[in-house]
């Protein structure tokens, strides 16, 4: 007897897609994109955008900003004297 499910394979990995796989995709394939995304979020989450300390020193008379500390999503650190 056959199946009345055509079995497609993965163009990507060449397993077979399961007839139930969400959005008839390779489930393989669509966790090893997801890890690929998280890898490269995190590797953007560098102080690439963070302000100068020198920049920053400007905005704040009162303070002397030696160096910036640490930066991510929520915004910069800086150590000041
Ligand atoms: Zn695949």
């Amino acid at each position: 007897m056959t199946s009345d499910v055509a079995l497609s394979r993965c163009m990507e990995c060449g397993n077979i897609i399961p007839p139930g796989a969400p959005f008839a995709q390779c489930p393989i394939c669509l966790v090893k994109l997801a890890l690929n995304v998280s890898r490269t979020r995190a590797s953007r989450s560098s102080p690439v955008n963070a302000v100068p300390a020198s920049e920053v020193n400007t905005w704040f008379a009162d303070l002397d900003i030696d160096h910036l500390i640490g930066a991510g999503g929520m915004g910069a650190v800086y150590l000041a004297h």
